[in-house]
């Protein structure tokens, strides 16, 4: 089911900012594949899966860049889906996102974490944010 994206739960730090530059490919491929002004439904519904696997990453802010990560959560379809729209917009983003496209190059090169820390994921994160708020108060 689609859901409006300002309904998605919040993004910390380096998740935020992986999730703007996937939207950006996404984005990138959708406009010429797909030739919609916003994107179609089938990114769009793209997008809210990676967005939760994001939330989802065992490894958190620590989270290695998906190509590298040795934690295969993608299910079969939504891999090909994702490798398909990484082979199009990857070399596109240089022209279109520069800094993101970079950063994502660098991010790719660096070694990948030993072992996901307890209660490093997103969905962790906030959850203990949200019940730090509630008993506070
Ligand atoms: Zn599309």
């Amino acid at each position: 089911m689609l859901t409006n994206e300002n309904t998605w739960p919040t993004l910390l730090g380096k998740l935020a900012v992986e999730y703007r530059t996937l939207k950006a490919m996404v984005t990138i491929y959708c406009q010429h594949h797909h030739h919609t002004q916003i994107l179609c439904d089938d990114c769009r519904h793209f997008l809210q899966y990676a967005h939760t696997r994001l939330d989802r990453c065992p490894y958190g802010e620590a989270k290695p860049t998906c190509k590298i990560c040795p934690i295969h959560c993608y299910k079969a379809d939504y891999k090909e889906k994702s490798r398909t729209i990484m082979r199009y917009a990857g070399p596109r983003m240089l022209v279109h996102h520069p800094i993101l496209a970079i950063r994502h190059l660098v991010a790719d090169r660096k070694p990948v974490p030993d072992k996901p820390a307890p209660g490093a994921s997103n969905r962790h994160q906030r959850k203990a944010a949200a019940s730090r708020n509630t008993s506070s108060q």
